[in-house]
C-alpha cells in the first residue's frame, strides 16, 4: 500500500521527534488532531508506528523492509548455490589460471584428499605473475589461502547469512560445506552473483525481461 504525502510527512516528523504525541504532530503540520487521526490509525495498523499511552508515537521501521528481510532469511543456501569448482592442492598454478578461464569463475576451492584445504582467487593467481614462479611446476598449495582461515557456509544456512559473511570478510565466494568427522566436504559455492540473482528474482515480476 502506497502512503499518502501526509502520511510520509507524519513519519518524518515522528522519526525526528519521537516519542511525540498526536497533538504535537498535528501542531507540526498546522492542522487539527482530528484530521490526522485516520492517518495515525493507518500508520499504526500497517506497523510503521507504535503508540505508548501517555508517551506518544514512535517509529518502528519500514514493515515492507522487515518482511523482505524475513523472507531473505528464510531462503536457504541449498536452494541457491552453484556447482563448486575444485582443484587438488597439488595442481599447478597454471591449471588454476586455465580453470578460472574455462569455468568462468573467480574463486577456486582447493582440496586435499577430497576435503577443503584452501582457496585461490583471481588476484591470488594474478599476483604470481609478478614474481618469478614457474607456474607449471608450482602447486596451488603454495599460494592458496589455507584452512582454518577459509570462511565456509552450510547448505542449511540462509542466503542472508551468506551475504553477511561475504560482506564482513570482503570476499567474493564461499564454499558450501558439509562437515565430515571435523573435515569439510565441498558440495557447492555461493558467490556475489548468486546473491545478485536472488535479489533480482525477489524484486522482479513476470513482466521483467530475461
Ligand atoms: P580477489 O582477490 O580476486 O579480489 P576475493 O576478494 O574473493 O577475490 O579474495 C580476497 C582474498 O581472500 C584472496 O587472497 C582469497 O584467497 C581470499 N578468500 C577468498 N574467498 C575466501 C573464503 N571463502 N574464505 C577465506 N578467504 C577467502
Amino acid at each position: 500500500m502506497k502512503l499518502t504525502d501526509r502520511q510520509e510527512e507524519i513519519l518524518e516528523i515522528v522519526i525526528e521527534n519521537q516519542p511525540i504525541t498526536g497533538d504535537e504532530i498535528a501542531n507540526c503540520l498546522s492542522i487539527s488532531r482530528a484530521t490526522i487521526r485516520p492517518d495515525l490509525t493507518i500508520l499504526t495498523m500497517l506497523g510503521y508506528l507504535g503508540a505508548r499511552p501517555k508517551v506518544g508515537y514512535f517509529y518502528k521501521g519500514d514493515p515492507l523492509l522487515k518482511s523482505c528481510s524475513n523472507q531473505f532469511k528464510s531462503i536457504l543456501v541449498r536452494d541457491n548455490m552453484s556447482m563448486p569448482i575444485v582443484l587438488d592442492q597439488n595442481s599447478s598454478i597454471y591449471d588454476g589460471v586455465v580453470t578460472i578461464f574455462l569455468e568462468n569463475i573467480g574463486t577456486i576451492f582447493i582440496t586435499n584428499n577430497g576435503f577443503l584445504a584452501g582457496c585461490v582467487s583471481r588476484k591470488d593467481l594474478l599476483r604470481t605473475t609478478i614474481g618469478k614462479i614457474d607456474l607449471e611446476k608450482t602447486p596451488l598449495s603454495v599460494i592458496m589461502t589455507r584452512m582454518p582461515n577459509i570462511v565456509t557456509i552450510s547448505p542449511l544456512e540462509s542466503m542472508y547469512e551468506a551475504a553477511r559473511k561475504i560482506n564482513d570478510h570482503h570476499i567474493d565466494a564461499l564454499p558450501v560445506c558439509e562437515k565430515d568427522k571435523g573435515k569439510f566436504k565441498v558440495i557447492g559455492r555461493v558467490t556475489k552473483t548468486n546473491i545478485t540473482r536472488l535479489v533480482m528474482e525477489l524484486g522482479g515480476d513476470e513482466n521483467d525481461e530475461e
